[in-house]
């Protein structure tokens, strides 16, 4: 028989969760290590994270940064090495997964392969002994929330990943957990149907109201249905912050190359006029403006600066006004339909690219081989620390 993949709400969760006013969950300087033959490896180091009850909050980073087994301490399957976890204000450190308020939805959605769709969502209902007709009007709900209403008498067999993936949700949501954990529960679908599952878990969880806690490796999932993402390496979460924050001043090298194109550009701090941006030497005369230097950054050192492709204007005259200003020869030009993709050599062994939409339908601003120069407000170069 398959095992269920959710764990189950604790009694008291037959009724909608009551809220506090405290954060749905919050981690307080949590580390996890494990033992690996002679070695101790640190999954998890000294976390301290705030998710606030009804958001969509999203785990996000690489391979073995530490997202899985946070979202494991979370549910009760491993227990902090140090640190505290709380639910709803409550320290659940400890407490078994049995009896904690959350459910957890994974990949692999683990579906009774001999029960219909409507059984499998009605199990966890059933096994706590909820009154029948009630089940049937909860999963019946569940099955039009995740739009299946049509299919609660289908095998999970007879349906498709993306509709099998609705049934695990549904069947995690029936108990209504203070939160759901959602481990990259898209990742073994087709990228169009990952896509539109996006749309359709973010609506989903705006109907439900509930909690969401969601791992994933790729940035633009996370981007497009997160509330709040803190992005992790290495056990550590190197920034916490809205989509458009992480995306439009990533804090560190790391965010800025992990989320979306960036160029980073190394430069040497000269001056600033007063009250004005700092001037960045980036190439032989080449300076792009910084709002802001890194802490401890001062003139005559050096810094790191990123900008997004699509905030570089390329053009064939020299920029005006307080803008940066780097010369260079494209080297690359990749035609997109809606977009030109420009790779521009800016000397010092440093490539810029830019990204231009083709709204105008004016063709290529250069060719390859072509001088031109690269342009953009110092509001969007951002200079990082390491
Ligand atoms: P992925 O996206 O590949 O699942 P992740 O970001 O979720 O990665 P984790 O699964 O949390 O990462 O693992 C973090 C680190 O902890 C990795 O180096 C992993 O090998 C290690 N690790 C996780 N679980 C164990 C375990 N039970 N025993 C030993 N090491 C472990």
């Amino acid at each position: 028989m398959a095992t269920t993949t959710t764990t189950s709400a604790p009694e008291a969760a037959a009724e909608p969760p009551t809220r506090t006013g405290e954060p749905a969950i919050s981690l307080e300087g949590v580390t996890k290590s494990f033992r690996s033959g002679s070695e101790t490896v640190t999954a998890v180091a000294g976390v301290d994270l705030t998710i606030g009850a009804g958001e969509f909050f999203s785990l996000l980073g690489p391979s073995g940064c530490g997202k899985t087994t946070t979202m494991r301490m979370i549910a009760g399957f491993e227990e902090p090495t140090s640190g505290t976890v709380r639910l709803d204000g409550r320290d659940v450190t400890g407490i078994p997964a049995n009896h904690r308020d959350v459910n957890m939805v994974f990949q692999s959605y683990a579906l009774f392969p001999h029960m219909s769709v409507a059984d499998n969502v009605a199990f966890g209902l059933r096994r706590r002994g909820v009154a029948k007709a009630e089940i049937r009007t909860r999963v019946a709900e569940m099955l039009d929330l995740v739009e299946l209403g049509h299919r609660a008498k289908h095998r999970p067999s007879q349906l498709s990943g993306g509709q099998q993936q609705r049934v695990a949700l549904a069947r995690a949501l029936v108990n209504q957990p203070g939160a759901l954990l959602l481990d990259e529960p898209l990742g073994a679908l087709d990228l169009k149907l990952r896509q539109s599952m996006q749309v359709e878990l973010k609506r989903i969880q705006r109907e439900v109201g509930i909690t969401f806690v969601y791992v994933t490796h790729d940035q633009g999932e996370a981007l497009t249905m997160s509330d709040r993402i803190a992005v992790m390496n290495h056990g550590r979460v190197e920034q916490l912050g809205t989509p458009a924050e992480i995306y439009e001043h990533p804090a560190t090298r790391f965010v800025a190359d992990f989320i979306g194109t960036s160029n980073l550009l190394t430069g040497v701090v000269r001056d600033r006029s007063e009250g004005g941006p700092w001037r960045v030497e980036v190439g032989e005369g080449a300076t792009a403006l910084a709002a802001e230097l890194p802490d401890g950054a001062e003139a005559g050192g050096e810094v790191h600066l990123t900008v997004r492709p699509e905030k570089v204007h390329i053009g064939t005259a020299e920029p005006e006004g307080t803008v940066s200003r780097v010369p260079g020869t494209v080297t690359e030009t990749v035609y997109l339909g809606s977009a030109t993709h420009y790779q521009v050599d800016i000397g010092s062994d440093q490539q810029v690219t830019v990204f231009q939409q083709n709204a105008s339908g004016a063709g290529l601003v250069a060719e390859r081989g072509e001088r031109v120069w690269l342009s953009w407000p110092p509001e969007h170069s951002y200079a990082l620390s390491d």
